[in-house]
C-alpha cells in the first residue's frame, strides 16, 4: 500500500502518518525531515543541500529533491509500503513523484486529504509554542498558560515561531491552496482521493481514514 497524506497547516497530517505507518508497518516518508538528515551527511549531496538550508536559505532545487526522492525509494525494500507525509505538495513535484513510483514498481493507491477550514488551522497553530532549546512544541492554554512557563522536558525558554502567528499561517496557507489543491484536484481526477474532515479528534480521522480505505480498526 502506498499512501499520500495531505493537508494543510494544523490538519494533524503528519500525526496521521505516523498512525498509518505504525499500523500497516509501512515506511513513513517525511521529505522536509529526510532533507535535514541528507543536509548532515559527509558526501557532496550533503554539503550541497546544507549550504542550500543554511547559507542561501533558498528553496531546494527540483533537482537536488528529484534525487534525493530517487535514493530514499531506492533505499526502501519494493515490499514495503509507503505513506508520504505532506509530498507531493505541488504539481511539478507530483510529475515526477509519479514518474519515480512508476520506475520503482509503485503505484500511488490513494491520496487522502485532510480538509481543514481556514479559521480552524489559524486556531490550532497559532497556539503552538516552542521550546528554544530541545524543540517540543507545547499547546497555549492546555500544556502551558502563559508564555512565562517552561518547557516542561527541559525547563527551556518557550516562543512562538513567526511562521505560527496569525500572518505566518495565511501566508502558508495561501501557498497551500494555490500549489497543493491542484495536486488534490489531479488525484481527484483519477478517483483516488479520500476526503476526511480534519477538524474532528486525532481518533476519530484515523478511523475515518482506515473506512474509507476500507479496513476497519478492531
Ligand atoms: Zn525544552
Amino acid at each position: 500500500m502506498n499512501i499520500v497524506i495531505l493537508g494543510p497547516q494544523g490538519s494533524g497530517k503528519g500525526t496521521q502518518a505516523e498512525k498509518m505507518a505504525a499500523k500497516f508497518k509501512l515506511e513513513h516518508i517525511d521529505m522536509g525531515k529526510f532533507l535535514r538528515e541528507v543536509a548532515k551527511m559527509d558526501t557532496p549531496l550533503g554539503k550541497e543541500v546544507w549550504q542550500i538550508q543554511n547559507v542561501t536559505k533558498t528553496l531546494v532545487p527540483k533537482r537536488i529533491l528529484e534525487e534525493i526522492f530517487t535514493i530514499k525509494l531506492n533505499d526502501i525494500s519494493r515490499e514495503k509500503g509507503i505513506v508520504f507525509d505532506g509530498f507531493p505538495r505541488n504539481m511539478d513535484q507530483t510529475e515526477y513523484f509519479e514518474h519515480a513510483m512508476r520506475e520503482f514498481g509503485r503505484e500511488t493507491d490513494a491520496v487522502v486529504y485532510i480538509k481543514l477550514s481556514k479559521e480552524e488551522s489559524v486556531k490550532r497553530i497559532s497556539k503552538r509554542w516552542v521550546c528554544e532549546k530541545c524543540k517540543s512544541v507545547w499547546i497555549m492554554g492546555k500544556d502551558v498558560k502563559s508564555e512565562e512557563d517552561k518547557c516542561l522536558d527541559c525547563g527551556g525558554k518557550i516562543t512562538q515561531r513567526t511562521d505560527d502567528t496569525p500572518e505566518g499561517i495565511e501566508k502558508r496557507l495561501k501557498v497551500f491552496e494555490k500549489e497543493t489543491l491542484p495536486v488534490v484536484a489531479y488525484y481527484e481526477n483519477k478517483g483516488k482521493i479520500i476526503e476526511i474532515d480534519g477538524a474532528q479528534t486525532i481518533e476519530k480521522v484515523f478511523e475515518d481514514i482506515l473506512s474509507n480505505l476500507g479496513v476497519y480498526d478492531s
